[in-house]
């Protein structure tokens, strides 16, 4: 036993963290490629570099390492990679804002090179807290997706996909923002409830309504329900275009709802996804009327160059003049819009790349992977069940993948790259070769780049080892842990692309967690001022304060909700674990001892305690129910350990011999165990912990394996538990001091009990465990008169009727007849009109009587 300097008084949690971080090397968290163990790749997360590592952030990456760390302690080649998902409009916005400009006013590289320098500070800050958490990150698998190294493999999976055939081209209605003049997929449209104005106005001699006044340009039919009687023979009729004067053909189709208005509703390209299936579904002819940059196009006439609102005003402005608005009703509405600006989204029909989605081929290995919590693979099958329209991949964006082909100039034949060129810049670089076609060797770049999806939808492939040729060496990873906000992008596209480029599923489990809450319950946001930064945590209580906080706040997979009184609460753990280490550490360090066994009824009791811990944290942690498992480390800590087993042997501790012996034993192997339990979740207090007691590194340790079975130590340590305590009870509700002598106690036992004399040293007592036949005199001391029945029976003649009972045999006042003799006349005893109180006898002299769990137990004070 290594004699330790003494451990002060209060856990400074801030120097101990700062501490730890320096002394902790990266290199110890590297995934090893070739070794035999074996792996645990974890597709962690890619986040935005917005310079700002959130709670949110900070409740997954928690999860993530609790994962790494117990895989790691558990004999895993564990990969902890740490990506970082750069390009896409929020790092484009946030360059046109800081500088002032919009992507057009500088050149593309320039524009590229301000996007680049904010993300690698931005990725520089978070790393700073990723630190300071103590997350086991293997910064040796670290991947930057605006990286060539990374964009190339982007590139190649693209050009895979595009010789499968998985990837087309298509002039096709698409999402798209015009602020930021690009179309963007479905899953990245939000909705929002907003009020409008629902116009109703004369078209052609039919009443139509509509909220989007300004698409009367774009209107190519109108359309009516096959059955409505209103329009009977009308089918195929031409309609003249108020204010635009073109004409459109009446149509009819069963979607349109004849209870709605007139029953009439005009169709344009487009007002929305409707708009669509009809213009498919009927052949109609497209009029753009809106451009890319949210403009009228000249197909407007004299509304032509304005805005969308603008050109709504104006258009219902002409209506009144001419007479054919009838009137105007709110409206509620959803309204899609950008998820990035808000702008409402605009369909727009362009030219685009699309991804093939195939639902049976996603959902087959959606369905291979295993799914935590399980009712998250319900809201997979939910989305892939709705998809109606294929991935729309391309961008009018300039920080993102290039896509990587070319056009001939001279023929239009689209000319791919060779994958051993890749990356490349089609904008900027050209084809090794003539066009194969015509020969030419003018080409166009394709300007348009890739949805930032298909960058970190091949994160998996990325860490797994992808080359580009078919299944990665170490594919599939075993986890993905994500938010449930992005099952139906994230996920999803990573199944489509893993399927599409290996034909296997990516992960065999993903965890899924929720999302974290502000202190007021709402969804933390900068309207609502209720953001909790990770840093204001941990410079009040540790990173270990805001780990416990992320571990023990709800069950994975749910919302949780921030309070820092669930961080005031493991800080005060902490205090309490630290207390017993210092404790247990003193005990230790007083005086050599010999390990031994546990013989002693404590110390088996607490050993079996420990092992049903073991096997129910360890449970937890497989389950990835880290608050259960916390809960448990806690009550055994708290309750089984400090507040029971250590008040029980105080004693022993305290003198000397084999007692002592099988107490620090038993303490210093449950300390041991505790800090590999508690090393997951905070790993700073239990490296503090675990130097004052063991050699090297807790983290280095193996997972506690630690298994001791003795179901009667079970049940008689809980009972010597339930016996001092209800000691204490006793002498305190008796006025006797808690060290005060409590005189001779002798517990009636069914079996032979051994605690070493625990029990009676820690309440200062003569006990005697007694298993013979109880040599106890019960006598009737006492009669308990019940007032109120026999206040109400005999009025005036209640004390001579009590006088008589007390005058009646032992015999009677237990069994008491149905009469009895009050001043010579015979009376009727009412129910319950009084009872016997007895007293306990041993030896002719009185004790007092418990009982503890059925067990009867004496107490002489006197003796
Ligand atoms: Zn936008
Ligand atoms: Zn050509």
């Amino acid at each position: 036993m290594s004699a330790s300097p003494q451990l002060p008084k209060q856990y400074d949690a801030i120097e101990v963290e700062e501490r730890w971080q320096r002394i902790w090397r990266d290199e110890t968290n590297y995934f090893d490629p070739t070794s035999t163990k074996p792996q645990f790749i974890i597709d962690t997360p890619p986040p935005y570099p917005t310079g700002n590592f959130h709670i949110g952030n900070a409740l997954n990456w928690c999860y993530i390492d609790f994962i790494a760390r117990y895989r790691r302690m558990n004999g895993y080649n564990v990969m902890f990679p740490q990506g970082w998902d750069c390009h896409g409009l929020p790092t484009e916005v946030k360059v046109e804002e800081t500088h002032g400009i919009t992507k057009n006013d500088v050149p593309r590289e320039e524009f590229r090179r301000m996007c680049r320098e904010l993300t690698l500070g931005n990725i520089e800050k978070m790393r700073t807290t990723m630190r300071r958490m103590a997350f086991t990150t293997d910064w040796s698998n670290e991947y930057i997706t605006m990286m060539p190294a990374y964009y190339r493999k982007t590139q190649l999976s693209f050009l895979q996909m595009l010789k499968k055939g998985y990837i087309y081209q298509s002039e096709h209605p698409v999402n798209f923002c015009t602020r930021c003049e690009t179309a963007i997929a479905f899953a990245e449209v939000a909705y929002e409830e907003r009020t409008t104005k629902l116009n109703f106005f004369d078209f052609d001699g039919l009443e139509i309504a509509t909220s989007r006044p300004e698409l009367l340009a774009a209107c190519v039919a109108v359309a009516v329900h096959p059955g409505d009687e209103r329009y009977t023979g009308m089918a195929g009729r031409k309609m003249k275009v108020p204010l635009f004067g073109h004409e459109v053909p009446l149509i009819e189709d069963e979607a349109v709802d004849p209870a709605f208005g007139s029953g009439a509703v005009m169709i344009c390209t487009f007002g929305d996804k409707q708009d669509v299936h009809w213009w498919k579904q009927h052949h109609l002819d497209l009029r753009t009327a809106i451009d890319s940059h949210g403009k009228m196009t000249p197909l407007a006439g004299k509304f032509s160059g304005m805005g969308t609102e603008e050109c709504r005003a104006a258009v219902l402005d002409a209506m009144r003049e001419g007479g054919i608005l009838k009137r105007q009703e709110p409206l509620e509405q959803r309204v899609g819009t950008c998820w990035r600006c808000k702008t409402p989204i605009e369909i727009l029909s362009e030219r685009q790349w699309f991804v093939k989605i195939n639902q049976d081929e996603i959902l087959d290995a959606a369905h291979q992977v295993s799914w935590n919590p399980e009712h998250m693979l319900l809201r997979m099958e939910d989305w892939v069940g709705k998809m109606e329209w294929d991935w729309c991949i391309s961008r009018q964006r300039i920080f993102a993948t290039p896509i990587p082909v070319w056009f001939c100039k001279d023929c239009g034949e689209l000319v791919l790259p060779e994958e051993a060129d890749l990356p490349i810049d089609p904008t900027v670089d050209t084809p090794a070769h003539p066009c194969p076609k015509c020969g030419s060797t003018n080409f166009i770049g394709e300007k348009d780049v890739l949805d930032t999806w298909m960058d970190s939808s091949i994160s998996v492939l990325n860490v797994t080892g992808w080359d580009g040729t078919g299944k990665p060496a170490h594919f599939p990873a075993q986890i993905r842990p994500q938010g449930h906000d992005i099952i139906r992008t994230w996920a999803f596209y990573s199944i489509l692309r893993a399927v599409a480029l290996t034909g296997g599923a990516p992960w065999e489990e993903i965890l899924v967690n929720g999302m974290v809450l502000g202190e007021d319950g709402f969804k933390m946001s900068k309207s609502r001022g209720n953001i909790i930064a990770p840093e204001e945590i941990i410079c009040k209580y540790g990173a270990d304060g805001l780990r416990q906080w992320a571990a023990a706040g709800a069950a994975t997979g749910s919302d949780i909700m921030f309070n820092w009184n669930d961080v005031v609460a493991a800080s005060r753990f902490q205090t309490k674990l630290w207390n017993i280490t210092r404790f247990v550490v003193m005990q230790l360090d007083r005086a050599e001892y010999r390990h031994q066994e546990p013989t002693v009824l404590a110390d088996r009791w607490l050993s079996a305690k420990l092992s049903a811990t073991v096997v129910e944290v360890t449970a937890a942690m497989d389950a990835y129910q880290f608050d259960r498992a916390l809960r448990a480390i806690r009550e055994f800590a708290w309750e089984v350990l400090a507040d029971e087993y250590i008040e029980l042997v105080k004693g022993r501790l305290y003198g000397e011999g084999e007692g002592r012996d099988g107490a620090c034993s038993t303490l210093a192997l449950t300390l041991d165990a505790l800090c590999r339990l508690l090393a997951p979740f905070i790993p700073y207090f239990a490296e503090e912990c675990f130097s004052a007691i063991g050699e090297g590194s807790v983290h280095a340790q193996p997972w506690v394996s630690y298994a001791y079975s003795d179901p009667e130590a079970l049940t008689d340590g809980e009972f010597l538990v339930a016996l001092v305590s209800e000691l204490r009870r006793y002498k305190h509700d008796h006025g006797i001091a808690l060290n005060g002598p409590l005189g001779k106690v002798t517990v009636m036992v069914p079996h032979p009990i051994d605690d070493g004399g625990d029990a009676a040293r820690t309440l200062n007592a003569d006990l005697h465990w007694h298993t013979g036949p109880a040599d106890l005199e019960q006598v009737i001391s006492d009669i308990k008169f019940n007032m109120a029945v026999i206040g109400k029976t005999f009025r005036k003649e209640a004390k001579p009727f009590m006088d008589a009972v007390k005058a009646l045999p032992e015999e009677a006042i237990e069994h008491p007849p149905a009469t009895i003799q009050v001043n010579g006349v015979e009376v009727a005893v009412p129910e319950n009109a009084f009872s016997p109180v007895y007293s306990y006898m041993i030896e002719g002299e009185q004790v007092d009587v418990i009982t503890v769990r059925d067990v009867i137990v004496t107490i002489q004070r006197s003796a």
